[in-house]
């Protein structure tokens, strides 16, 4: 896809600005920091230095699942007898890459601009940096202008992919996310280093539209920090679609042929791998640098501790607040925006000369961080998640006790998908007799793990959960089958 730097100029920028709130990003978080202030009657400048929408928009969660999308859907078709005769095609690789390209829009933002036109916000593109305190400086080709803060900077600059060192990986035009997630032809072969969520998706995506894929992953297998059997079904689903994953294994060095313009990966194991692109997928870090921190006092480059409101916690007088990517609590879209309507009514409330105590719970403090941040794995099977694994809560030291259920002996499920293949696990908190974590694997899942969520922020005694009874035949039967297991 081509790649315009998006952004009609910007008049002439004034020298100085005063604002109540200045925030620096315009993602996700930062739009909605802006939005919420705003609505609490608080004025509002957001600063941009490249797409307003963020990565989210262009470069992550909507062109992945845009392009993971049209197989699933076919998939999904094919998965039921009468359906499967009429599925017979294969998929129009061009028209899943204009849909992608119309999800993100040609990669142009003015219609997130004209948004935050609409609710008030103002927009100033360039690059922003702290110069003091409450105080902003923003580069742009227009000039330079110094927006100046009543009561809170909030820096939402999100995260960028962190490129591990191996030699010769900068001289290979390594894929990262934004390749993966633009590109306009699928690769012949593609490596994909790394094997968490980012690894996953890209992998099954670039597969469907035709590249011969490798995973490797340095540790035992995808997805470590999930429920092993919900790895291992992804993997399985991986494989099934003829990805290759290599686990155990790391890259020595890497080089692409001028000859023949493929990339060598040189592995530990002492076989090479030649592919036409080479995704790097292994994580990312907070985009703190070059942000001034150190105007502040605060090291450069380096994480922001905040607390439950988002507030920096070591910028004495308060004023800076750090929500999303940033700050690394739980790096999703909708977790940044989750952060940024607390962050948001913390700053009101403040404004408003209230203290506005991040207790838990409280409409200023993004407590769900702790415990309840649902996730969702766009692979074939999917796979959700929320809360505590198994591990995670017994390493906590909480009373649990585990019950699973094969989701396809659900009616739902099996007339969802013939021979559904599923699985779904309940932690419980024996003691408060609370559900503290839910992991879901098999078709459609990512939908049903709301209950789970509202059931762990609930903090619903399972005895009332008893009450909610599941809609027949759907699939959140499976709810009633994993409370029965328990022993309701
Ligand atoms: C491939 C991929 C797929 C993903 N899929 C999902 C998904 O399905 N669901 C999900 O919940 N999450 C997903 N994520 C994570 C999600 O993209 C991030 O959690 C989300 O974008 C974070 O939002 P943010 O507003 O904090 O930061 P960002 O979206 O990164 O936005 C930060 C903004 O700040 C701007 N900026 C940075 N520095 C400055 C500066 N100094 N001055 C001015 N502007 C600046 C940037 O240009 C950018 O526009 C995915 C991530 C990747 C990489």
């Amino acid at each position: 896809m081509r790649n315009p730097m998006s952004t009609a100029r910007e008049p002439h920028l004034p020298t100085t600005a005063e604002y109540d709130v200045v925030v620096i990003g315009a993602g996700p978080t930062g739009e909605n920091v802006a939005d919420r202030v705003v609505k609490a009657g608080l004025s509002a400048v957001v600063v941009e230095g490249e797409r307003v929408g963020g990565e989210c928009s262009y470069f992550a969660c909507i062109p992945s699942k845009a392009l993971l999308r049209p197989a699933a859907a076919l998939a999904e078709a094919r998965a039921v007898a009468g359906a499967r005769e009429a599925a017979t095609g294969s998929l129009d690789v061009p028209a899943v890459l204009a849909r992608r390209d119309a999800f993100v829009s040609d990669l142009r933002d003015d219609g997130q601009a004209k948004w935050l036109k609409s609710a008030g916000i103002d927009l100033v593109r360039g690059w922003g940096r702290l110069v003091g305190e409450r105080r902003v400086e923003v580069r742009a080709d227009s000039g330079t202008t110094v927006l100046t803060a009543r009561h809170a900077v909030v820096l939402c600059t999100g995260s960028s992919a962190v490129l591990p060192s191996v030699p010769g990986l900068a001289g290979i035009g390594a894929w990262t996310s934004r390749e993966a997630t633009t590109a306009g032809a699928a690769p012949s072969r593609l490596v994909v280093l790394g094997g968490g969520v980012v690894g996953c998706e890209m992998a099954a995506a670039w597969s469907a539209l035709g590249s011969q894929v490798t995973m490797l992953v340095r540790g035992k297998g995808l997805l470590p920090s999930w429920e092993p059997f919900a790895a291992a079904r992804v993997a399985d689903g991986l494989r099934g679609e003829g990805i290759e994953i290599r686990t155990g294994v790391e890259v020595e060095r890497v080089a692409r042929e001028n000859s023949t313009g493929m990339v060598t990966a040189h592995l530990t194991d002492g076989s090479t791998l030649e592919s036409e692109e080479f995704l790097v997928a292994t994580g990312r870090s907070p985009r703190t640098a070059g942000l001034g921190l150190e105007t502040v006092g605060l090291a450069p480059g380096g994480r922001l501790p905040v607390d439950d409101s988002c507030r920096v916690t070591e910028v004495a007088a308060g004023w800076l607040y750090a929500a999303g990517d940033i700050n690394q609590r739980s790096p999703l879209t909708h977790m940044g925006k989750y952060q940024a309507r607390a962050c948001a009514a913390a700053i009101a409330a403040r404004a408003a000369g209230r203290r506005a105590n991040p207790t838990p719970w409280a409409a200023w403090a993004a407590t769900a961080d702790h415990h309840a941040v649902p996730q969702v794995v766009f692979t074939r099977p999917e796979a959700a998640v929320v809360g505590l694994t198994e591990e995670q809560a017994r390493r906590a030291g909480l009373p649990v006790r585990a019950v699973e259920y094969p989701i396809g002996d659900v009616a739902g499920a099996s007339l969802l998908v013939d021979g559904y293949r599923g699985h779904a696990k309940l932690v419980v908190d024996e003691q408060r007799s609370v559900v503290v974590g839910c992991t879901l694997v098999g078709p459609g899942v990512g939908e049903l793990i709301h209950a789970a969520t509202v059931a762990i922020v609930g903090e619903v005694p399972l005895e009332r959960l008893w009450h909610a009874v599941p809609a027949f035949p759907a699939m959140s039967e499976i709810w009633l089958r994993l409370l029965e297991q328990y022993g309701l």
